[in-house]
């Protein structure tokens, strides 16, 4: 998922590996994670490319694994939307200096950026929970580029599921985290949030703006 930044950024190079991930994989209901697989070489190595990826977009708050071209029930978040001042509202200006100078040095891992902040891995989740009492938020997607739109999402959620390390979690959220869950949930059931969204329109960043 993805949010409007105060100041829309440029994208990353490469910005279109969702699309070359494969239209597909992103509206089959994807296929769950055999328990003994999750500590697998193979799916660690799958979540590491999500974190990458998600890592590489100024805007991503979370990805899912079929957005990458994977049918499987994973979703990544970024662990530092946990963090108090990361709000809604956006990055602070300070912040956003911050992740120009960073992205503006050359040969920077893109992923070593908040690599302090551990990303929160969901596998095989399952929404256990989830408020009546819902709200418009904006919202976007890095598989629906540079579409925006209002999505009617619940306030609260609460989801169930396995870690990195094939532990069962529960977690309960509300706001921007418990937006995140029912959007990554919907795309491991191939479900796009521009299925739904309502005054959906195409804000591009202002690097292409200016091309235009
Ligand atoms: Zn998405």
């Amino acid at each position: 998922m993805t949010r409007i930044l105060q100041s829309q950024q440029k994208p990353a190079r490469n910005a279109a590996h969702s699309a070359a991930g494969g239209e597909k994989v992103l509206r089959q209901v994807a296929k769950e994670v055999p328990l003994p697989a999750i500590r697998t070489l193979k799916i660690k190595k799958i979540m590491k490319e999500m974190s990458v990826a998600l890592r590489s977009q100024s805007d991503g708050v979370a990805i899912a694994a079929p957005q990458l071209g994977y049918s499987l029930r994973i979703f990544v978040v970024l662990g530092k939307i946990l963090k108090a001042e990361f709000t809604r509202r956006g990055l602070s200006e300070r912040e956003e200096r911050e992740k120009e100078r960073l992205a503006s040095t050359p040969g920077r891992d893109p992923a070593s950026k908040d690599s302090a902040v551990k990303d929160l891995v969901f596998i095989n989740p399952k929404i256990t929970k989830l408020s009546r009492e819902k709200e418009w938020v904006p919202e976007g997607c890095l598989s629906v580029r540079w579409l925006y739109g209002k999505t009617h999402r619940s306030k609260k959620a609460t989801i169930s599921a396995y870690d990195e390390q094939g532990k069962r979690f529960e977690r309960g959220a509300s706001g921007l985290l418990a937006q995140i869950f029912q959007h990554e949930t919907e795309h491991l059931n191939g479900i796009l949030f521009i299925d739904h969204a309502k005054e959906v329109k195409e804000e591009l960043p202002n690097e292409q703006r200016r091309q235009k």
